[in-house]
C-alpha cells in the first residue's frame, strides 16, 4: 500500500513538473492484440495510471520492470480519451508557440493509428492529426473577435535522409510559397478541417507514389505534416507565430544487418542514422548542453525549432503486447523512459 501510495505521489510530481518546468511529456499507449492474437500472453503485466509494468523473460533477467511515464494508455483506450491530454498543447500554437508532437515505436506497433487512425476512417476513430485541427479551427474560430489567423499546412515524407513534397500538384506547385524549415515544400493555405483531409489524403496518395508495396514503405520513412499559423491582434495588431509538427516516425526496430543488403541495408542505416541524431539531440538536450546536434539529421533539422527552447514536445512511444516484441517493448520503453527525463527550460506562463 506504501509503494502504492508512493507511485502515486510520484506520479503526480511527475505531472507537475511537466507542467512548470516543462519536460517533455511522454504517453505510453499499448496496442491491443489484433484478430485472434488475444489467447496469447501480453508482455503487459499491470497498467496504472502513469506506471506500465512489462514481465521480462530470462534473456531480459526474469521478471518485472516498471516504466513511469506522464500517462499510460492501455489497449482499450479510445481515439477519443488518447487525444483529450493533447489538447492543452493546440491552445499554445495560438498562442504563439511552437510544438512538436511524433510517435515513436516498433512497426506495427500503432504510431499510425494514432497520428492519423486506421485506413476504413470513421470520424470516432480519426487520429491525433483530424482532431488536433479541428480543435484549432474551433479555437481559432472562438477567438475571432479578437485575433485573425492564418494557417497553411506542410506535408513531407524524409525518406533516406532525401525530403519529399507530399503536397505537390500542379496548381498547388504554382500557388506554393516559402516555409519555414522545409524551403522548397509547398505551403498550402488551409481555412477549415475539410480542406485539411483533402491535403492529408493527398499527400497519403502522393506517398503511395513510386513506392513499391506503400507499408512497407511507410514503415521505413518519417512523415510529418506541419502547421503553420500567424495570428494578428485586431487591437495592437501585434503578430504571432506558431507551428506545430504532427510527425510519424521510421520504425524504431533494429534491423539485423548481417540479415539485410543492398537498399534495405541503405534504408536502415538511414532509420538508425535520424533516430540516433534525435536520441542525441535529446540528450544534449537532457544535459543541457550550449550545442544541441540538430543539424546530424534531416529529421532533426526540421524540428529543430520544435525541440528544445521555448518549444512543447509530446512523445507517443507506441508498444505491441505480443512476447515476442519483447525485446524491442523494452528497448523502446528505455529510449522513452530517457526522453521523459529531457526538462526543456523554465515554463513562462505568458508570452
Ligand atoms: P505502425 O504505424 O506503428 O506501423 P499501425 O498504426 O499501422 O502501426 O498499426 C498496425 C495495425 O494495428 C493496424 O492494422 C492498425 O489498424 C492496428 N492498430 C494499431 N493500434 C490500434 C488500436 N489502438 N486499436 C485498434 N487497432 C489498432
Amino acid at each position: 500500500k506504501v509503494l502504492e501510495e508512493n507511485r502515486k505521489l510520484y506520479n503526480q510530481v511527475q505531472d507537475l513538473k511537466g507542467t512548470f518546468t516543462r519536460s517533455i511529456r511522454v504517453y505510453c499507449r499499448v496496442r491491443p492484440f489484433l484478430g485472434g492474437q488475444s489467447k496469447y500472453l501480453s508482455t503487459v503485466e499491470h497498467i496504472e495510471e502513469g506506471t506500465i509494468t512489462i514481465i521480462t523473460p530470462s534473456k531480459y533477467g526474469k521478471g518485472h520492470r516498471s516504466f513511469n511515464f506522464n500517462k499510460v494508455f492501455g489497449p482499450s483506450a479510445t481515439q477519443a480519451e488518447v487525444f483529450s491530454d493533447t489538447q492543452p498543447l493546440i491552445r499554445s500554437v495560438l498562442d504563439g508557440y511552437n510544438v512538436c508532437i511524433f510517435a515513436y515505436g516498433q512497426t506495427g506497433s500503432g504510431k499510425t493509428y494514432t497520428m492519423s487512425g486506421p485506413t476504413d476512417l470513421i470520424e470516432q476513430n480519426q487520429g491525433v492529426n483530424y482532431r488536433a485541427l479541428g480543435d484549432l479551427f474551433l479555437l481559432a474560430e472562438q477567438r475571432k473577435n479578437t485575433v485573425s489567423y492564418d494557417v497553411s499546412v506542410q506535408m513531407i515524407e524524409i525518406y533516406n535522409e532525401q525530403v519529399r513534397d507530399l503536397l505537390i500538384t500542379d496548381e498547388i506547385r504554382n500557388s506554393s510559397q516559402t516555409g519555414l524549415n522545409v524551403p522548397d515544400a509547398s505551403l498550402v493555405r488551409v481555412t477549415s478541417t475539410s480542406d485539411v483531409i483533402d491535403l492529408m489524403n493527398l499527400g497519403q496518395k502522393n506517398r503511395a507514389v513510386g513506392a513499391t508495396a506503400l507499408n512497407d514503405r511507410s514503415s521505413r520513412s518519417h512523415s510529418c505534416l506541419t502547421v503553420h499559423v500567424q495570428g494578428r491582434d485586431l487591437t495592437s495588431g501585434t503578430i504571432l507565430r506558431g507551428c506545430m509538427h504532427l510527425v510519424d516516425l521510421a520504425g524504431s526496430e533494429r534491423v539485423d544487418k548481417s540479415e539485410v543488403t543492398g537498399d534495405r541495408l541503405k534504408e536502415a542505416q538511414h532509420i538508425n542514422k535520424s533516430l540516433s541524431a534525435l536520441g542525441d539531440v535529446i540528450s544534449s538536450l537532457a544535459q543541457k548542453n550550449s550545442h544541441v546536434p540538430y543539424r546530424n539529421s534531416k529529421l532533426t533539422q526540421l524540428l529543430q525549432d520544435s525541440l528544445g527552447g521555448q518549444a512543447k514536445t509530446l512523445m507517443f512511444v507506441h508498444i505491441s503486447p505480443e512476447l515476442d516484441a519483447v525485446g524491442e517493448t523494452i528497448s523502446t520503453l528505455k529510449f522513452a523512459e530517457r526522453v521523459a527525463t529531457v526538462e526543456l527550460g523554465a515554463a513562462r506562463v505568458n508570452k
